[in-house]
């Protein structure tokens, strides 16, 4: 069975010039012994998983490319797989010495580490947050005949904002890092308080990504807008605002939970 080699450096992942991620019974390239961060089993595969001093270059077979952008090449499972590895990475390069006692931490198992004085066990720790889709039914102002059908008298909009982090010019869902002691539901309430001035009701899940900038975990929720008046957060969001289906502005891409929500809303409306 072909082994799979998973190399990443400064968020960029090694690929071969046809755009997959190198296998076979020997390695790509000669990797050093100290670029090696660990390896994994993934169906019946064996994963090896490096972090690479510098970026391979000039190489006539394999090339390197950001992790977001191999969305659009790599198959479903070898881009979440590269997540994962990208995670496991990202741990290591983090989780060097002994948070209770200082000593070196040590590899212990595929996905975990313990220290070499005081034993304290470390697992990779998921930063979580949530992302939710809140819409909302107003009058329709083109239709106001009484003669109208009840389902064109009003239209439904959606919530969208521009986060000054986000990298370009899309608008998104309003998304928030869950705090500690906190319900999934209620940082959904908070973070769109805090974004929007506004509250929601009926919170519903509707799914979950693994999000590896740098370790992530989406947790997705549908909502209803319920009371209050749109007053944006302006430390953390450029614009924002209700949206219909016919005048969306720039919206992310497919790789994304963001997306994924977007796009159910607009395929409900389709069946209406
Ligand atoms: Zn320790």
């Amino acid at each position: 069975m072909n082994d799979l080699y998973f190399a990443y450096c400064q968020g960029d992942v090694l690929l071969t010039r046809e755009g997959n991620i190198p296998f076979g019974d020997t390695p790509p390239v000669e990797f050093q012994p100290w670029e090696h961060v660990t390896d994994i089993l993934y169906a019946s595969h064996s994963v090896h998983i490096y972090h690479l001093d510098r970026p391979v270059t000039g190489h006539p077979d394999l090339q390197m490319m950001g992790l977001r952008k191999t969305f659009e090449i790599l198959s479903p499972e070898m881009y979440s797989l590269a997540g994962k590895c990208a995670e496991l990475v990202y741990w290591d390069q983090n989780s060097k010495y002994c948070g209770c006692c200082g000593a070196p931490m040590k590899w212990h198992t595929e996905i975990s580490k313990h220290c070499t004085e005081c034993g304290k066990e470390l697992w990779p720790q998921l930063a979580t947050a949530i992302i939710v889709r809140v819409t909302r039914s107003v009058p329709n102002p083109n239709e106001s005949s009484l003669l109208s059908p009840l389902s064109t008298l009003y239209q439904e909009e959606i919530l969208l904002v521009h986060a000054h982090n986000f990298r370009t010019g899309y608008f998104g869902l309003v998304a928030g890092f869950v705090e500690t002691g906190e319900t999934l539901e209620e940082c959904v309430r908070r973070e769109v308080w805090e974004e929007t001035h506004l509250r929601v009701k009926n919170i519903r899940y509707f799914a979950s990504q693994p999000w590896p900038y740098p370790a992530g975990l989406m947790v997705g929720f549908t909502a209803e807008y319920e009371s209050g008046e749109l007053q944006l957060q302006r430390s953390e969001l450029g614009g924002g605002g209700w949206f219909r289906k016919d005048n969306l502005p720039i919206i992310p891409n497919r790789s994304s939970l963001a997306r994924w929500l977007i796009d159910d809303w607009l395929k409900s409306m389709d069946n209406v």
